[in-house]
């Protein structure tokens, strides 16, 4: 996987170069451990590191210091293009609101959203998570007290952890907020289509990587490519459901950024976003009128953004 440079950008929140980084102590290049700690801070040409154990003195201005976390997804280029295409009300209210929406898990049509595999695969999803808490019950009793278990010990303990843990897999899924982008260095026919209610009236918002992670103001995410499976298999313990679609999806190609959080009880967050670093371009749809591209232009201009309106190269006249 690329490393991506350093930004030197002093608005770039450290966080976000820390995801950026793909995991990488951007001093020596050696993967992060973890779970272990790395260290924030600003060099003295105007850069920021992000950096392991062994390098933490080399930071010319530390700045903090933090448990690792590699996410599990893999991160696209920061200069990969990115869409969301939509209808004219919902541009307008992202101009308003100054808001991106992030759905809930759950309240995507797709309900293999966060699911582990389909149901008939239930009893080896179940296995897998036995063999986990059973190492988890075994180590609680002793760490109780109880040095030596009795089968019948573990496998009462075990039985009252697996019923709560089967109650919660459904609801874990309510703490995830998604923001979904499709990854292209192109318009799309299809996405027009799939994502517009009325075609003449759609507008995509065309952005980068690197200029999404920067708009976001909330200081906690992660982005990263969607893989597609068939689900041959249910995926196992390391893989995180929400990284995971079926591959009947894959023509979506999509860039998720994905927000953990078990407190907000809403179907949706909004989530603050600078929409001049945010937008690159606007597109139209190919069936828009052009007083509608005209309107999009004016409108865009009074939230104070100017920013290019293009009019979709999917209708440019052929030549035979
Ligand atoms: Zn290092």
């Amino acid at each position: 996987m690329p490393i991506l440079s350093p930004f030197t950008d002093d608005n770039i929140n450290l966080h976000q170069l820390s995801v950026l980084q793909y995991g990488k102590c951007t001093l020596c290049g050696k993967s992060l451990v973890q779970g272990a700690r790395v260290y924030a801070g600003k060099m003295n040409d105007g850069s920021y590191a992000i950096a392991c154990d062994d390098c933490k003195d080399r930071i010319d201005t530390p700045l903090s210091n933090y448990v690792f976390y590699r996410q599990e997804a893999e991160m696209p280029d920061k200069d990969v293009k990115l869409w969301r295409y939509q209808d004219f009300s919902k541009f307008v209210s992202l101009l308003d609101s100054g808001k991106l929406f992030f759905t809930r898990a759950d309240s995507f049509d797709d309900p293999f959203e966060c699911a582990k595999g389909f149901n008939f695969q239930k009893d080896a999803i179940y296995a897998e998570m036995e063999k986990y808490l059973r190492i988890k019950v075994t180590t609680d009793l002793k760490n109780a007290g109880n040095n030596n278990p009795s089968n019948d010990e573990i496998n009462t303990a075990l039985k009252k952890e697996m019923d709560a843990m089967i109650k919660q897999q459904g609801e874990k899924r309510k703490a995830y907020f998604v923001s979904c982008w499709h990854e292209n260095e192109r318009e799309s026919e299809g996405m027009w289509k799939l994502y517009t209610s009325a075609l003449s009236e759609g507008v995509a918002v065309q952005t980068t990587v690197e200029r999404l992670c920067r708009s976001l103001k909330n200081d906690v995410f992660e982005i990263g490519k969607v893989n597609y499976v068939s689900y041959d298999k249910p995926l196992n313990d390391k893989q995180v459901p929400v990284w995971y679609k079926r591959d009947g999806f894959a023509h979506e190609k999509e860039v998720r950024v994905v927000i953990k959080d078990a407190t907000v009880t809403e179907t949706g967050m909004p989530v603050a976003a600078d929409l001049d670093t945010l937008i690159e371009a606007i597109y139209v749809s190919p069936t828009t009128k052009p007083w509608l591209a005209y309107l999009v232009r004016k409108v865009t201009l009074k939230y104070g953004l100017d920013k290019p309106v293009n009019y979709s190269q999917l209708n440019e006249t052929p030549v035979y």
